[in-house]
């Protein structure tokens, strides 16, 4: 440890959660529903279910190191050349690829508080200084979320990178079309910023900021997506950045050469084309996120009106008994503590079967 990197040494491990089986196993109860990675209830779309089949018989050989066949199909969809594609296992590679070529120890990178985890990590991995910037209060309009006044006047000489999740994880909160295109406009160009678009397909059409739509205007404007949520392909690890062409040049250069799999491109590939799988997903969304809200107010607990597949709710005490309460019911949530959010859980939207089980548990626990 003490060889590390400063940065590293102050890192706090990532615990992950059991297995469920584990879990079933412990508490001696069967059927628990995972409602804690934001994951999609549906499972894969069929269409890249279908699309694996084929590729089985070539694992014997490499991926195709550039993914030309899923860049091609990306390239279309958002109206942007291939060359400024990264492909990554994951839109997390992409956020590590990106701290890895644009900061070093005497840079710094900031991120609002109570966003995405992997940001610090990133970050603080290559030594960086980084800067976490309060978010919205709970009073705000927008409770929560990223406080972007607070971020252009924390900016200095020492800020390269910015992190901004919209939808934001862990809250939901979502910043607007208008005031996030004045905050990049307002951003000088040697400062990068980096929109992550992982839940960007559940927000509505007409609230949606595209963020590709404006890669021609701002050089330094990096958007990541990913087909770990909508897309339903998490365990597969796909993820992406759009960006100039210069930036997906180094990312590229230092990217692994064979960095997603080939059963991996073959799925994403063919799942870009499954319109009918996205629609059925976001009106599943939209009618669990409803339920959950609807019971949420019925028992007096506030929440975070979200734009994801997720709701963050606030248990109004130490949310830790909440959730060992509805686990030992069969249900996992995730708690968020790490962030500082002691008496809230974030509670992944499931399918219509799962979300009436969550409401009963809900009513069980806090009623
Ligand atoms: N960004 C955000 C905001 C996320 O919540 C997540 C996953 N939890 C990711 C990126 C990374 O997802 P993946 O690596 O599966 O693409």
């Amino acid at each position: 440890k003490k060889l590390a990197v400063p940065g590293v040494r102050q890192l706090n491990p990532y615990i992950p959660g059991k297995p469920i089986s584990e879990l079933e196993r412990e508490l001696g109860i069967e059927n628990i529903i995972k409602l804690a990675s934001n994951e999609n209830p549906l499972g894969p779309s069929p269409k890249a279910m279908k699309a694996i089949e084929k590729e089985m018989d070539e694992l014997a050989l490499y991926p195709d190191g550039n993914g030309f066949e899923l860049k091609k199909v990306l390239a279309e969809k958002h109206q942007v050349g291939m060359d400024q594609i990264t492909l990554g296992n994951g839109s997390n590679d992409v956020l590590v690829l990106l701290a890895e070529a644009y900061l070093s120890p005497d840079v710094s990178a900031m991120y609002s508080q109570y966003s995405f985890a992997v940001y610090p990590i990133a970050i603080q991995a290559v030594g960086a200084i980084h800067q976490m910037i309060p978010a919205t209060t709970w009073e705000d309009e927008r409770p929560l979320g990223c406080d972007l006044p607070a971020m252009k006047a924390a900016i200095n000489e020492k800020t390269r990178m910015i992190f901004i999740a919209n939808p934001n994880n862990p809250t939901g909160s979502f910043l607007h079309k208008e005031e996030l295109y004045a905050f990049i406009k307002s951003v000088a160009e040697d400062v990068i910023i980096v929109l992550d678009e992982a839940y960007l397909e559940y927000a509505s059409p007409e609230e949606r900021v595209d963020g590709s739509l404006w890669l021609d205007e701002f050089p330094n404007l990096v958007i990541t997506r990913t087909f770990s949520k909508a897309y339903g392909l998490a365990g597969f690890r796909v993820g992406y950045c759009l960006s100039n062409p210069e930036i997906a040049n180094v990312l590229n250069r230092i990217r692994q050469p064979f960095n997603v799999n080939s059963l991996a491109l073959a799925a994403a590939t063919a799942a870009i084309g499954d319109e009918a799988f996205l629609a059925r997903s976001m009106q599943v969304n939209a009618s669990g996120m409803q339920m959950l809200a609807d019971c949420c107010e019925q028992l007096g607990l506030r929440y975070v009106p979200s734009k994801g597949n997720f709701l963050l709710v606030d248990f109004g005490q130490d949310a830790m008994p909440v959730y060992q309460n509805m686990l030992e019911l069969g249900i996992i949530t995730r708690p968020v503590a790490n962030y500082g959010l002691t008496n809230c859980l974030r509670i992944t939207i499931g399918t219509e079967t799962e979300m009436q089980r969550m409401v009963s548990v809900m009513e069980q626990v806090c009623g």
